[in-house]
C-alpha cells in the first residue's frame, strides 16, 4: 500500500507528455517515449511495492512498537516437507515468498521423534547431549522412567531458549513446547507466559493468547515466544501422509498462521516480528504389510518385553547386566540375516557405539546398549497377530527425505524469497540467539551458521 505522499509523487512522474512534444512527434519518438514510460512505470511500481512491503498494513499503536528483536517460533508437529504443496495455503506461502525457506526442508535429529526433536530445536543439542533420547526411556542408573509428563530438571539438560532469554532479563513465553514446564535457571514456567500442557486448548485460543502478549506494556512483551500445534502429526499417524485428512489438517495450520499474521498486522508489528515456522519431523506411510515381528527371532534369541524400551521405528533394548549386549546383537543379526524372518533384512541392530556417527546417538548413558533401525515405512512389533497397523509413523533414520520437516523464516533479518539448503534443526538455537542479540549456551550448532542465513546489514 502506497502512502499518500508516494502516490502523489508517482502521479507527478507519470503525468502526460507536454502538448508541444505530441504535435511534433515521429513514430520512432513515440515508441521511444512509450518504451521509456513503461520502463519508468515498472521501476516505480517495483520501488513502490518494495517500499510499501516494509510498511505495516495498519497504523502502528505507539505503545506497542517493539523496542527489541522479537521471535515467534512455531512448531507444527509432523509437518512433513512437501505438505505445503497439498492445497492452496496462502499464509504459509506468504511467509515463504517474503521470507527464507530451507529447500528441501529441515533435517530432524535422530531419533526423528517428537520430544527429542522439539528439545533439540530449543537447545541446539543432539539428544545424546540434551538427555531426552526418546519419548520414553528408563534411566539405567536410577531405574526411573522418563515420560512426556516428567518435568523434573534432572531429565532436561542444556539451556533452552526461554531460559537464555529469562536469564538475560527479558520475558519469554512457551506455549506447550516440550520441556517448557521445567524450571531452569531463572525460568520457572510463569503462569502468564507458560500454560500447562492441555491438548484440548483450541488452536485459535493458543494464537489469540500469543497475540495478547503483544498488548502488554512494551517492556513486558516477551522477546521470544514458542508456540506448539499437535497437527498434522496426529492425523498423519491415523491416516498416513497422503490422506485427504492430512490436507485438511495442514490447511488448518495455515489458517492459524493467517490468524496470527492478521493479529500482528492489526497491532502494526507484523513486519517487525520474526516468525519462524518449523516442524519436528516428517511422516511416512506404514501400510503394505511392512511389519517385522521381534518374536520371529525366538529360534535364535528370546527378547523378553521387559528388555525393550521402544519398538519400531526405533528399537531400544536394555538387557540385564548379566547378559552380554554384544552376544544379543550377534544372535539377533544371525536370525535377521537367515532369510527365515519376514522382512528381517529391513531391521539393522547395533551396539550403540557402532551406530553410524552421523546419527550422534551413542554418548549418553541413557541410550540403551542395543539400538535397532528399521527401514523406511517398516514397523517392528512384539509378535503376531498385529492388526490395524495401516497409517503413518516417524522415528526413522534422519537421512530420509520423508523425515524432513519445514523451515520458513520471515522477519527483518531474513531475505525475501531466499532458498537455503537443508540444515539440521540444532542450528536454530544459534539462529534465534543471534536474532535476539543474546548470548546462548554452548551447543552442537555452528556459530557461523546465523551469518550464512541472516541479512548482514540489519
Ligand atoms: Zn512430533
Amino acid at each position: 500500500m502506497a502512502s499518500p505522499s508516494q502516490r502523489d509523487s508517482t502521479t507527478t512522474l507519470l503525468s502526460p507528455t507536454p502538448p508541444s512534444y505530441r504535435r511534433r512527434s515521429s513514430l520512432r519518438l513515440l515508441l521511444t517515449i512509450l518504451a521509456f514510460s513503461a520502463t519508468l512505470t515498472l521501476a516505480l511500481l517495483l520501488c513502490v511495492f518494495s517500499f510499501s512491503s516494509l510498511i505495516p498494513s495498519f497504523a502502528r499503536r505507539s505503545h506497542s512498537t517493539l523496542h527489541r528483536p522479537t521471535v515467534i517460533l512455531i512448531s507444527s508437529d509432523g509437518f512433513r516437507y512437501g505438505y505445503q504443496f497439498k492445497c492452496p495455503m496462502p499464509n504459509i506461502h506468504r511467509l515463504i515468498s517474503n521470507g527464507t525457506e530451507a529447500v528441501p526442508g529441515l533435517i530432524p535429529v535422530f531419533p526423528t521423534l517428537t520430544f527429542p526433536n522439539h528439545y533439540s530445536i530449543v537447545t541446539g543439542l543432539y539428544p545424546e547431549s540434551h538427555g531426552i533420547i526418546n519419548n520414553f526411556f528408563i534411566d539405567p542408573v536410577t531405574g526411573d522412567a522418563f515420560t512426556k509428563r516428567r518435568h523434573e530438571a534432572r531429565w532436561w539438560l542444556g539451556e533452552p531458549l526461554w531460559e537464555i532469554v529469562s536469564n538475560q532479563g527479558f520475558n519469554a513465553a512457551a506455549y506447550f513446547w516440550a520441556g517448557s514446564e521445567v524450571s531452569k535457571g531463572s525460568w520457572h514456567c510463569p503462569a502468564e507466559f507458560c500454560p500447562k500442557y492441555d491438548s484440548s486448548v483450541p488452536f485459535e485460543k493458543r494464537v489469540d493468547d500469543v497475540l495478547s502478549y503483544f498488548d502488554l506494556p512494551i517492556d513486558e512483551i516477551p522477546v521470544f515466544v514458542a508456540l506448539y500445534f499437535e497437527e498434522p502429526d496426529s492425523k498423519g499417524h491415523d491416516f498416513g501422509p497422503d490422506h485427504p485428512e492430512i490436507t485438511k489438517a495442514v490447511a488448518r495450520i495455515d489458517s492459524m498462521l493467517g490468524r496470527l499474521i492478521a493479529g500482528l498486522e492489526r497491532r502494526g508489528i507484523f513486519e517487525d516480528v520474526t516468525i519462524i515456522l518449523v516442524g519436528d519431523h516428517g511422516m511416512v506411510g506404514t501400510c503394505d504389510q511392512r511389519i517385522i515381528f521381534l518374536d520371529d527371532l525366538s529360534p535364535w534369541i528370546e527378547i523378553p518385553e521387559k528388555w525393550v524400551q521402544s519398538y519400531g521405528p526405533l528399537l531400544a533394548i536394555q538387557p540385564p547386566v548379566n547378559i552380554s549386549a554384544a552376544e544379543v546383537v550377534a544372535a539377533m543379526n544371525q536370525g535377521l540375516s537367515s532369510g527365515k524372518v519376514d522382512n528381517g533384512q529391513h531391521l539393522s541392530v547395533y551396539l550403540k557405539e557402532d551406530l553410524p556417527e552421523r546419527l550422534h546417538y551413542s554418548s549418553s548413558y541413557r541410550i540403551p546398549p542395543i539400538v535397532g533401525l528399521v527401514d523406511e515405512g517398516y514397523k517392528l512389533v512384539p509378535k503376531r497377530p498385529m492388526s490395524n497397523i495401516c497409517g503413518g509413523d516417524h522415528g526413522y533414520d534422519n537421512a530420509l527425505l520423508s523425515m524432513r520437516s519445514i523451515f520458513v523464516a520471515h522477519g527483518p533479518q531474513f531475505e525475501r524469497g531466499r532458498k537455503v539448503p537443508p540444515f539440521e534443526n540444532i542450528q536454530i538455537y544459534n539462529l534465534v540467539t543471534s536474532i535476539l542479540g543474546l548470548r546462548g549456551a554452548p551447543n552442537n550448532g555452528s556459530y557461523t551458521f546465523p551469518a550464512s542465513i541472516l541479512l548482514s546489514d540489519t
